[in-house]
């Protein structure tokens, strides 16, 4: 684990923060560098051994305590470098948040057809459609449709808001056979680059991770083949809800996923800080100030601890394969909040030099937001937690 930390860590400090700026600047991360981090093998979500790549993959015969340690790696790998730039992370080569449904619930010939397109020597992407402009935290009540055909599937709306959708090779995507079914008529489907009816949208002008790529799509009259159902017909007839089970049980992987993230750039701005005052003197003991300003960085330096500690605790269910909802959640929610705060709280305690394009603390302080919002916002991640209140409770 600390041979991970320190060598993502270095590479976070020598090649992602030096183009952390200029990308945030394009609206792009640098194809030479996403090319030359293909090449070095390094990736947010671990390509079945089965398919060529370098991590476990589901059903595999692996290192049982690297099993073992898989999410918690993941966790530390996130907040190392996401230390260096979140959006840059977020663009790396890979499946993205396509990855664990395909993992999780695609058939063999899926999971092998899928993942392998990630061992070419180029960079290629997945991803993950949910939300529409009609359905965002109410991810129950999403309107794309998919009317059953001879081979197939006709599937017909709009996803709004999808990583990396623009340039993703395949994106699962969710619609429902019966809109009055309510969850149990969603079905995820693989719609592929090509795919005949796929009409691509905006990509959007964001207040942060702007060089990470956020766009939408839509599906007109477009013919699915049964083969590009996730998990194949058999999977949705044994238990009715399982359609929007496939969309939840990604979040439980994910969100501890995405609170190390925060956690990693409010780490970020609180060493900025940190540097700044010790540099212009604020933290000296003659300067009358600086007890209340060091008390903030300890309060500061106490709220990352505690986010962190909620984010390993919930990485450290899921190794012991325990459900871990609950606790993701929890990480979810708590860093969101924390991280946010903390990046506020570094401009405040730098002044306005935080807020020059020279400092990345106005970068960070814009990137944050929207980890209190995608993979369920704050709120939600709270009503989760109270509903699981109750069901422990018996209620
Ligand atoms: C940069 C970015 C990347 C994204 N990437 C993806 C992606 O790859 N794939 C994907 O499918 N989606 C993605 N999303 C979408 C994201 O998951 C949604 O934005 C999120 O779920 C919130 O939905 P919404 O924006 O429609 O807000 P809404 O659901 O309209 O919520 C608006 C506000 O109302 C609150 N609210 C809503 N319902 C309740 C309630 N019942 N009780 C209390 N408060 C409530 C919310 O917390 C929020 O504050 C991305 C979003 C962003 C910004």
């Amino acid at each position: 684990m600390r041979q991970v930390r320190d060598f993502l860590h270095h590479f976070a400090k020598t090649e992602i923060r030096p183009i952390s700026r200029q990308a945030d600047q394009a609206h792009e991360v640098p194809m030479a560098f996403l090319t030359k981090v293909k090449a070095l093998g390094i990736s947010m979500e671990p390509i079945p051994r089965s398919v060529g790549g370098a991590g476990e993959g589901v059903g595999e015969e692996v290192d049982r305590k690297r099993v073992r340690q898989t999410n918690r790696i993941a966790v530390v790998a996130a907040e190392e470098m996401a230390w260096g730039d979140a959006a840059v992370i977020i663009t790396l080569p890979g499946p993205g948040l396509g990855g664990p449904p395909v993992a999780a619930t695609g058939t063999a010939e899926q999971k092998e057809r899928l993942f392998s397109v990630f061992t070419a020597p180029e960079p290629k992407w997945g991803a993950y459609a949910l939300t529409e402009p009609e359905a965002g935290s109410d991810a129950a009540g999403i309107q794309m449709t998919a009317a059953k055909t001879k081979g197939g599937y006709i599937l017909n709306g709009t996803k709004t808001f999808i990583t990396n959708g623009a340039r993703a090779e395949w994106i699962v995507t969710f619609a429902t056979v019966d809109r009055t079914l309510g969850r149990s008529g969603q079905r995820a489907f693989i719609v592929e680059r090509g795919q005949a009816g796929l009409e691509p949208g905006r990509i959007f002008d964001k207040l942060g991770l702007r060089a990470s790529e956020t766009s939408e799509f839509s599906l007109v009259d477009a013919f699915v083949p049964e083969h590009n159902l996730l998990g194949g017909e058999a999977y949705y007839q044994e238990r009715q809800a399982k359609g929007f089970r496939v969309a939840m049980a990604t979040f439980d992987s994910t969100r501890p996923l995405v609170a190390a993230m925060a956690v990693g750039i409010a780490r970020a701005a609180l060493e900025e800080a940190r540097e700044r005052l010790t540099q212009n003197g604020a933290l000296s003991l003659a300067t009358p100030l600086a007890g209340a300003t060091r008390a903030r960085l300890g309060q500061m330096a106490v709220d990352l601890a505690m986010a962190r500690a909620l984010v390993l605790r919930a990485a450290a269910m899921a190794d012991a394969q325990q459900p871990n909802a609950k606790m993701a959640s929890m990480s979810k929610a708590f860093s969101g909040q924390v991280a946010m705060a903390i990046c506020r709280q570094a401009m405040d305690l730098v002044g306005s030099v935080g807020a020059l394009g020279d400092s990345l603390l106005e970068k960070w302080y814009r990137d944050i937001k929207v980890f209190d919002i995608f993979e369920g916002t704050g709120q939600i991640q709270r009503i989760v937690i109270s509903r699981r209140l109750f069901e422990e409770a018996g209620a």
